[in-house]
């Protein structure tokens, strides 16, 4: 065999690169041009609203994030953000009206939460009865890109151990009892985020025989967190606000 006598072929280059984005929270509100972020009414000049398009715009939207009304001529159009999960119809069907941004700063908070979680936080995940593309972003807040830990938060194993229960899913009949457990077995004061429409409102699973129709019907939620899925800095954004960061 023939000896390399190039000693530098041997050496594994060590330099090496953080791939952990800055501060995911200051790329300018903004992700990809084409990521469906937070839909708004923005009419153009070409946009009358009368029974036609605001029934054609209510219609459009598979889970009635979109409802129109006529009071006596008083024509309005209503969007819930939260019941949102992000297809694109509404904006196909009335590109005059509807646009849809790629700003991810969607979350909300419901009230007033104790400055007590200033400087870390512990979270249980809780999956309620979700299609799992939720968890694939809250599992991407660990990775070497998102780091959540950076900011002191960390994901626990156990309710009892919990500041935070973060849910997603509907919820389903079948995790309600167990939800409710969860949340009688996380000490006070603790926080509940409701992630993804499904858990803001029953999403496009709604509210039917096997579902509750968002999971404020079991618990008291403090933060609601929209999208489907919310992307990571989507999810970032809410915690943060959660403990009054934002
Ligand atoms: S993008 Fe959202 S608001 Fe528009 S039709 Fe789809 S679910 Fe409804
Ligand atoms: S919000 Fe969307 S991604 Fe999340 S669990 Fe519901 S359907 Fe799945």
């Amino acid at each position: 065999m023939k000896k390399n006598s190039d000693k530098t072929n041997h050496l594994i280059d060590m330099s090496f690169k953080s791939a952990a984005i800055k501060d995911p929270l200051k790329m300018d509100n903004t992700i990809a041009a084409n990521y469906r972020g937070y839909v708004i009414l923005d009419p153009d000049k070409d946009f009358v609203l009368n029974n036609e398009t605001g029934k054609i715009l209510e219609n459009s939207c598979p889970t009635h994030a979109i409802t129109y009304q006529n009071d006596n001529n008083d024509l309005k159009i209503h969007l819930d953000n939260g019941k949102c999960i992000l297809c694109g119809n509404c904006q196909v069907k009335s590109p005059e009206l509807i646009k849809i941004t790629n700003k991810f700063d969607l979350a909300k908070k419901t009230n007033k939460i104790d400055k007590i979680f200033g400087r870390s936080l512990a979270i249980r995940e809780i999956d309620a009865g979700s299609c799992n593309g939720c968890e694939i972003e809250i599992n991407a807040l660990n990775n070497s890109v998102y780091d959540i830990e950076r900011f002191g938060i960390t994901f626990v194993a156990s309710p009892r151990h919990a500041d935070v229960l973060l849910v997603t899913g509907p919820a389903s009949k079948n995790m309600e009892k167990a939800l409710k457990i969860a949340y009688d077995s996380t000490p006070n004061p603790k926080i509940v985020i409701a992630v993804g429409a499904c858990a803001c409102s029953g999403g496009i699973f709604g509210n039917n025989y096997a579902t509750t129709g968002g999971i404020d019907n079991i618990v008291p939620v403090n933060v609601y967190i929209p999208g489907c899925p919310p992307r990571p800095q989507a999810l970032l954004y809410g915690i943060l606000m959660a403990i009054n960061k934002i």
